[in-house]
Order: C-alpha cells, then sequence, then structure tokens
C-alpha cells in the first residue's frame, strides 16, 4: 500500500460484521477465564492485559504509524516529551551519555540538557555542520545513542540523517530522529538510516489541535547484540528472564520499551485521544499538501517584505538547507516558517499582537495559522547561548501556516507588517 491508502487502512481490518471505524475502547481493563492465563500475561504481555500500557484504539495508531514510517512497530505516548524521554531511557541509565545536535525543539533541550543531567544522563552538544573528526570527538564508551531532528523546530534546519546515521552507526550507537515537522509524509528518516524515530503526534498527525500525544518507531534495523547493550541481550529478572533480542528479534526495541518504560512509567494515551489521532492521520498526505503549498507562497510573500530581515523556510531557493531540503523534503517543507522582523524583540511582539487572523498561540502545525515568540515562549527558558545554538535570535516569529485560504493568510500578515 502507499501512504494515502496506509493512513485509511493500515492498523485495522473490521471483521465480518465489525465496526467500520476502530472504536473508542474505553476499558482500563480486559477480562480472561483464568487466573493462570491472567498469569502468563506477567510472565509475557502478548494480549492487552491493563491500559496503562496497550489499549485496542491505540493499538491500530501504533500500527499505522509504524506502517507509515517503516518500522517494524511502535508505542505511543501521552505526549511528544515523553517519547523522546522513553526513547533515550531504553537505551541509557545513570553513567550513560548521549549526543545530540542542539539545533532541536526547545522542550528537548530542556529535557537533555537538565532533567535527563539530573538522571545522570550527560547529553553532548555537538554542532550538526561540524566536521567530522570535531563529531568523533564527543564519541566516549558510554555513549548509547545520537540524537537530531528531521526539520527543527523552529530553526527549520534539515538535518543531514544519511550522515549522522553513518557516524552514529560506526560508533556502533543508534541514531533516534524526531520526525515531527517533516511526518512521514515528506520524510521517511529510517530510508535515510535512522533507527529510531519519534514524534509529537500533537502537532501535523492530529493537525486539529486536539490531543497531546507522542510516539516511537523502532526501525528494526539496529543490532543491539553489538556489544554495548547488555540490556537487550541479557536476562531481564522483572520478567522472569526474558532476553529482548533473542525473544523479540527485530522488536527487541519498541517491546523492551512497552514492557519496562510504559509498564514502570505510564505515560500511556488514553483511548479517547488516539481515536482523534487516527482521525488526523487518517487526512495526513491532503494536509500536509495543502500547508506545503501554502507555507512556500506565504514564504515568497514574506521574503519580499522590506520590514523583514530573514526569511527561514527550506523550501525558498534562497535558503542555505535548500539543497539538503531536495533530498530530504522533495515533496515540501511542512507549514512552518521562521522569520526575524526587522528592529528585534519589541517589533517582533507588536507584529504578532496586531495580526487580526492569525492565533496567538503556543501551538505549531496546528490547522489554524498561529504564530508563537520561541523567545519568550517555547525557548524562555534557555540561556543566550543555547537560543544561538538552537537557531532562536530575540526578533524570531515563528509562523506556523495552516488550510485556510492562502490569500487570507497573506493580507493577515501583510496588514500587520504594514502597519510596524
Ligand atoms: C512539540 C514538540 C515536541 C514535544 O511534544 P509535546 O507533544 O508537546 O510533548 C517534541 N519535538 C518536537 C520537534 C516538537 O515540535
Amino acid at each position: 500500500m502507499r501512504d494515502e491508502t496506509k493512513c485509511l487502512r493500515s492498523g485495522y481490518t473490521p471483521a465480518n460484521g465489525a465496526p467500520g471505524v476502530m472504536p473508542i475502547v474505553q476499558s482500563t481493563t480486559y477480562v480472561f477465564d483464568s487466573t493462570e492465563h491472567i498469569g502468563d500475561l506477567f510472565n509475557l504481555p502478548t494480549e492487552h492485559m491493563y491500559s496503562r500500557f496497550s489499549n485496542p484504539t491505540t493499538e491500530v495508531v501504533e500500527k499505522k504509524i509504524a506502517d507509515l514510517e517503516g518500522g517494524v512497530g511502535a508505542m505511543c505516548t501521552s505526549s511528544g516529551q515523553a517519547a523522546n524521554l522513553f526513547a533515550v531511557l531504553n537505551l541509557c541509565k545513570a553513567g550513560d551519555s548521549i549526543i545530540s545536535v542542539p539545533d532541536i525543539y526547545g522542550g528537548t533541550v530542556n529535557l537533555f540538557s537538565a532533567t535527563l543531567k539530573r538522571l545522570g544522563i550527560e547529553c553532548i552538544f555537538v554542532d550538526s555542520d561540524a566536521d567530522e573528526e570535531t563529531i568523533q570527538k564527543a564519541f566516549k564508551p558510554n555513549t548509547k545513542a545520537v540524537f537530531g531532528e528531521t526539520l527543527a523546530n523552529p530553526a527549520l534546519v534539515v538535518f543531514d540523517i544519511e550522515r549522522w546515521a553513518a557516524i552514529a552507526h560506526k560508533n556502533n550507537v543508534p541514531l533516534i530522529v524526531d520526525n515531527t515537522f517533516a511526518t512521514p509524509m515528506l520524510c521517511k528518516p529510517i530510508e535515510f538510516g535512522a533507527d529510531i524515530v519519534t514524534h509529537s503526534t500533537t502537532k501535523y498527525m492530529d493537525g486539529h489541535a486536539l490531543q497531546v500525544g507522542g510516539v516511537i518507531v523502532d526501525s528494526g534495523n539496529f543490532d543491539w547484540t553489538c556489544g554495548k547493550f547488555p540490556e537487550f541481550t541479557e536476562p531481564d529478572e522483572t520478567y522472569h528472564g526474558v532476553i529482548y533480542t533473542k525473544d523479540f528479534g527485530r522488536a527487541a526495541y519498541i517491546i523492551k520499551a512497552r514492557m519496562q518504560l510504559m509498564r514502570d512509567f505510564g505515560a500511556y494515551p488514553a483511548a479517547h485521544s488516539s481515536f482523534l489521532l487516527n482521525l488526523g492521520l487518517e487526512t495526513l498526505p491532503v494536509r500536509m499538501e495543502r500547508y506545503c503549498s501554502n507555507a512556500l507562497k506565504v514564504a515568497r510573500f514574506l521574503e519580499g517584505s522590506d520590514k523583514i530581515e530573514s526569511v527561514k523556510y527550506p523550501g525558498l531557493e534562497s535558503d542555505p538547507d535548500h539543497e539538503r531540503a531536495k533530498k530530504y523534503l522533495p515533496k515540501g517543507c511542512s507549514g512552518v516558517i521562521s522569520i526575524v522582523i526587522k528592529g528585534g524583540r519589541d517589533k517582533a511582539v507588536e507584529f504578532m499582537d496586531g495580526l487580526k487572523m492569525a492565533s496567538n498561540e503556543v501551538h505549531v502545525a496546528d490547522i489554524r495559522t498561529c504564530v508563537l515568540h520561541p523567545a519568550s515562549a517555547t525557548h524562555r527558558q534557555l540561556t543566550d547561548e543555547q537560543l544561538v545554538a538552537a537557531g532562536v535570535t530575540p526578533g524570531m516569529v515563528r509562523v506556523s501556516v495552516g488550510l485556510e485560504n492562502v490569500e487570507d493568510i497573506i493580507e493577515d500578515l501583510k496588514q500587520s507588517l504594514d502597519r510596524l
């Protein structure tokens, strides 16, 4: 099946006479006919047992997203933050380290540089365009993963997945790619060598600003028996000696994540949220196409405005990432554009407050056009140094182009720019 078909057909095939759409299975629990059956599930959870770590409605979404990304399995989480946290915790314990490029989502910078640090996991940030020797120096015997974002939020830098995958693999560690902005409609990181793909499904996948959620997809391609990951190859005493690589083969990573992390931390989405996410996924291919075409028109308009210092949108021929975008994002560069208003922070705020239609909100990739000032919102906690590394300046405004008529979007932006 092709993407458009997968979005509608993957994950659920109704049995004869069954509901055409997977219903919301709003139940914490599942009933079995014997104590022994339940006991067996505690040894090996092969069926739905308790909705802290699996649920039939959510499972449909997990299968669909795994299919779209070309992975062997997926696990939904209750937020994108939880997805990135679990993606790392499934590999690292106190005393380990990871390498990340700095131009990533502000929330992930906080997670990696402050919260993981408190848990004893170090994150070493290395510039995405650093030469190979510099990158190589960041690897230590305790390095367990490399992390980047396909299309960085909000810097809109295109991550060179193939290059970083090769470097990670040379060091026997997996590459984790946050593919939130691109979605599998625009880029499938696994095809370029990524081992683990994460998403904030809150954004385009849901698309309608209805549910907060996340997902982790396992490519099934990484060799966990390489010697660096004993937790995959040695018995897990909490499941009577399960050995993930032996018992689950290519799905070792994603099953371990569910059996250990979801069991113990329980950041699983509610069935109702997954139902809404599924609704969003059904129309994802149609919506992504329009986001991309609307955003390109808006970016071209913004590029022509004398009130704007710079426009960052990799779909523009003038963009420094344009060549890379042609490789990784040939169908389009999503609906997000970062602009820097002339006059810095004050003018940026004036421009945003002058908008009549676009919403001023803490969101991105909404179906409605929205704007956000990263320096005072999502990236507020970052130091000036971290801001620069994340590609955020005080005058930057993140414009998330929605699906309104593009002429209406441009008119709104224009009237506010004209008044500056
Ligand atoms: C929003 C976002 C996150 C965090 O996701 P939540 O669903 O808000 O927890 C992570 N990564 C990227 C790229 C994002 O845009």
